[in-house]
């Protein structure tokens, strides 16, 4: 059967994509069908054919799938935020927990994966501690923020995200209300136009320290007392902040941040440690799910009390001081020079003395070290950002032989594929467990324990 744009197609969904799109097959030809979900048989339109697959526009569902519920946010289908609402919610777990098997098995080349059951949240709304709109003006010249369309920079208006915290509606409402009252331009990516770009959230669950970060195309921020007056007055605001970002890209964050009001980072606990955070360091964004995860990482790292630990890619120490407990010493290694002054805060904070924080890439700072006969580590853990490890670093790694790698991932494919490589350095995979901390969407965390083998 020969295929063609627009034509129009019946098909039944027998499984789904890495981005949560459905996939069916006509006649063995393969057809991606984005917002239809496993078990629907649907009507749709051919939006572009290659040779051995397709895209096609869903149209009409024909027959709900028996796992398809109505997605609670009114805007799921347009918004790039969520790609899984209609799939119900045992379902998504089920399709994670597949992906993650199907990556270690394919592109990790390991059979008999040793997994265990894929962690998922009770109630899996409101969960992130950390949301950043962008800010920018609609056809009508009104101001408008809310979250990217799937693929583009179209916002999609939407002040009350289902997977955030509800005070983040009061919040944007006060920051566009003193837009247009001040008439302050959004910022304009086209010709770089504007002053606001972003305005950025963070929520400590437990203390309830609200932070919020204005992302400005500029040094200053007309009426900035009349703004923070406004946000101070909210229960729990306890930090206000600029940053400063006048590149033409698309990274969120400039490289300078002041303080408005308040203090300059707000404070989280993670069980019972407690946590500071500047607006640039990276903080994981479900920490009720955090708290399971960095439990198993710590189990599957097996500490007595007498191990040397490197915490690679160690953000603002979380992983490390939750070793430091179990361990003689822990080493941490982090890129952003805030995160690291955060993670040695924290340290100090903690009590925790056998912890030291170095500041650069792992990839380099590991092999400088080992160079110079300085590193030694029964127990390496990293949680590198979704791109994987590099190289180099992996095989530092097998040169300084830990006795067990633990490996924190927020993508099973580049995860699935350094684990290939240590598996072909002599490291069996021994446990793997997959943690559903960004319900509604398509991404999965994972957790993977390996030990070196003794020949
Ligand atoms: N383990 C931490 C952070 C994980 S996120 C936690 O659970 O909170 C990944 C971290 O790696 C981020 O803090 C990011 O700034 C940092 N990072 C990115 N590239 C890096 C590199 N090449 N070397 C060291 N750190 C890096």
């Amino acid at each position: 059967m020969e295929f063609y744009k627009d034509q129009s197609v019946t098909v039944t969904i027998g499984d789904m994509g890495k981005n949560g799109e459905g996939i069916g097959k006509i006649d063995g030809y393969t057809l991606f069908i984005k917002d239809a979900v496993i078990g629907d048989t649907v009507q749709a339109k051919i939006i572009k054919t290659k040779k051995s697959h397709g895209y096609a526009r869903l149209i009409q569902i024909l027959k709900p799938s028996i796992h398809r519920t109505v997605p609670p946010c009114p805007i799921a289908r347009q918004c790039g935020g969520c790609q899984l609402q209609s799939l119900a919610y045992p379902q998504q777990l089920l399709f994670k927990e597949k992906t993650v098997r199907g990556n270690l098995e394919h592109i990790g080349g390991i059979q008999d994966i040793p997994m265990e059951p894929i962690v998922g949240m009770e109630t899996p709304y409101n969960y992130r501690n950390k949301a950043q709109f962008p800010v920018a003006l609609d056809k009508n010249g009104r101001i408008v923020t809310g979250f990217y369309a799937g693929r583009t920079h179209q916002i999609i208006p939407n002040r009350d995200c289902l997977l955030g915290i509800p005070e983040n509606r009061q919040i944007l409402d006060i920051v566009i209300d003193h837009m247009e009252k001040y008439r302050i331009p959004p910022y304009n990516e086209a010709n770089g136009s504007g002053l606001v770009r972003h305005i950025l959230i963070r929520y400590g669950f437990h203390t309830g320290e609200i932070m919020v970060c204005l992302v400005i195309n500029g040094k200053h921020y007309p009426h900035v007392d009349r703004l923070s007056e406004r946000l101070s007055a909210l229960a729990g605001m306890s930090s206000i902040m600029l940053n400063i970002n006048k590149e033409r890209s698309n990274v969120i964050l400039g490289k300078k941040t002041t303080l408005v009001w308040g203090r300059p980072t707000i404070t989280d606990q993670i069980g019972d440690l407690r946590f500071h955070i500047s607006p640039q360091s990276f903080f994981q964004v479900n920490p009720q799910q955090t708290e399971k995860m960095y439990a198993k990482a710590l189990e599957y790292a097996a500490l007595t009390g007498n191990e040397t630990v490197w915490d690679l890619y160690c953000g603002i120490g979380t992983i490390s001081l939750f070793m430091a407990r179990s361990a003689k010493k822990v080493y941490g290694v982090e890129v952003i020079p805030q995160a690291v002054q955060d993670a040695r805060t924290n340290a100090q904070s903690n009590h925790l003395e056998n912890v030291e924080f170095f500041a650069g890439r792992a990839e380099e700072i590991l092999p400088a070290g080992y160079k110079n006969g300085k590193v030694h580590a029964d127990v390496i853990i990293v949680d590198p950002p979704r791109k994987g490890c590099d190289r180099i670093l992996l095989d530092t790694i097998l040169q300084v032989q830990p006795e067990r790698i633990v490996y924190v991932s927020c993508d099973s494919a580049t995860l699935a594929r350094d684990v290939r490589y240590l598996h072909e350095g002599r490291y069996s995979l021994e446990k793997v467990c997959p943690f559903d901390n960004f319900p509604m969407t398509c991404h999965t965390e994972c957790v993977v324990g390996m030990q070196r083998k003794h020949i």
